[in-house]
């Protein structure tokens, strides 16, 4: 009998160093590569907040399609089904007949959740569930602590992950599957999702395009084309235009390249090219993404509350709704914020230096709950991703991983250290807003 596997594609949305996809080849005969898009997830948002996850949805889509056609190079395709997946995946792997669903590990509590409640469910089919964690530069299993052990500092986390632990490599892309027929990729339309497809403003810092190619194609650039990684550390702070950082978090966050592949190239160029404070500044900047992601796995739901992981017991703040409005719009008056915050909302992106100083500004001088702030992230990022966003904010509030308590930026002082000759904010503060 033909053994058969479901692969369930998530946020790993890429042929190469795919463990889950490497794994599902090596022990079936053959494979059913599947997309789950989870219409609940973008309802919630969308009921509340109009057209709001536009940007995010279409980078995700993009991405899709580039894995069907991918897939279909090698052979295979991808099934794209439309629902809950707890419903989805156990009527696809019944119907196929199949043996297993291999999927991504989730670290966020409601995925996770899902993968639970997936497990018992596929059961109830004679299916097994198994998931593999492709998401991170250190393999979890490879960490020098245990779960409950991570350091709530960074430094801490770092310096001995750093020194004791290897980075695994990288699984080459498969060069054949082998599958049934797939039928052709079709993706439902913004309307039919009650959604209007955003353009994006022309003022953003890149036109950013979904997909592994796109993904590999940036880092190249990024790296042996422009050699702009030299110079990262000094430049990661900028606001314009595409050359400042790397811009790889929309395809991180969405899988279509690992971290693990970034730093092998990193490893490549420092080889080739020699090694910097720089190229070193790209990997510690992953290496947070990682922290922030076992951090998550080790608080689960405490990132989530007001008082996040911290001993404090501070009541949450009266909403106000008028300047929560006024800061989502860029009507704050303050010209810095306002810039940052039309970017975000007519781009689906902001800088770094950007997405600290709007949020310390609605956190500690609009004293607003830091978690309406890190939702509204949440539905406007196309890089979005749980713990980078959630920790992140979670940071700034005083209640993340930081013996500090809370983090406030002069943001005055910001914007004449960072905009020194205002481009940024005239860039954003012109009309068409
Ligand atoms: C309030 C707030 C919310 C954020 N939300 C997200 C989010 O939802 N998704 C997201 O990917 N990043 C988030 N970040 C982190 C960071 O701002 C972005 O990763 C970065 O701006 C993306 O641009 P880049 O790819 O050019 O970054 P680079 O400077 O080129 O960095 C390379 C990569 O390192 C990782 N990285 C860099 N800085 C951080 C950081 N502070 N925390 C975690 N990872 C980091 C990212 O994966 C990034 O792509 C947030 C930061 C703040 C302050």
């Amino acid at each position: 009998m033909t053994k058969k596997g479901i692969v369930w594609f998530k946020t790993d949305l890429r042929l190469h160093d795919n463990e889950t996809l490497i794994r599902a080849i090596e022990e079936n005969d053959a494979i059913i590569p599947v997309y789950c898009f989870d219409t609940q997830e973008f309802k919630i948002v969308n009921e509340k907040n109009q057209n709001n996850g536009a940007f995010r949805l279409k980078f995700l889509f993009e991405s899709i399609t580039d894995l069907d056609q991918n897939l279909r190079k090698i052979g295979s395709g991808l099934i794209f089904l439309m629902g809950n997946p707890l419903v989805e995946i156990p009527k696809i792997a019944f119907n196929y007949n199949a043996r297993k669903v291999y999927a991504k590990r989730e670290v966020a509590i409601f995925e996770k959740q899902l993968d639970i409640k997936m497990e018992a469910e596929l059961w109830k089919h004679k299916c097994f569930f198994e998931p593999f964690s492709t998401s991170t530069l250190y393999h979890a299993t490879d960490l020098p602590f245990a779960l409950k052990d991570i350091p709530d500092v960074f430094t801490t986390f770092r310096k001995r992950t750093e020194k004791e632990t290897k980075i695994r490599d990288v699984f080459e892309k498969p060069k054949r599957i082998v599958s049934p027929t797939i039928p052709a990729l079709k993706l439902p339309t913004f309307f039919e999702l009650g959604l209007t497809e955003n353009i994006s403003d022309e003022r953003g810092v890149l036109p950013f395009y979904g997909g592994e190619n796109k993904a590999l194609e940036r880092l190249n650039y990024y790296l042996f084309d422009s050699h702009l990684i030299k110079k990262y550390k000094e430049t990661r702070n900028g606001l314009l235009g595409g050359d400042y950082s790397s811009k790889l978090s929309p395809w991180l966050a969405n899988g279509c390249v690992s971290a693990r592949k970034i730093y092998a190239e990193v490893k490549k160029f420092e080889a080739e090219f020699g090694a910097n404070d720089s190229t070193y500044w790209l990997i510690f900047e992953l290496i947070w993404r990682d922290y922030f992601r076992f951090i998550f796995k080790k608080h689960q739901h405490k990132l989530f509350t007001f008082n996040g992981i911290s001993n404090q017991n501070k009541a949450v703040p009266k909403v106000d709704a008028q300047k929560i409005v006024n800061w989502k719009m860029g009507k704050t008056g303050v010209d810095f914020v306002d810039a940052n915050m039309n970017e975000l909302r007519l781009t689906g992106f902001m800088s770094n230096r950007g997405r600290q100083n709007v949020a310390s500004y609605f956190i500690h001088e609009l004293n607003q709950d830091w978690r309406i702030g890190a939702r509204y992230f949440e539905e406007q990022l196309i890089d979005y991703d749980a713990s980078s966003n959630w920790g992140n904010w979670a940071y700034l509030a005083g209640v993340g991983n930081d013996p500090r308590s809370g983090r406030q930026f002069n943001i005055e002082k910001q914007a004449k250290e960072y905009d020194a000759t205002n481009a940024y904010q005239n860039l954003w503060l012109k009309a068409k807003v």
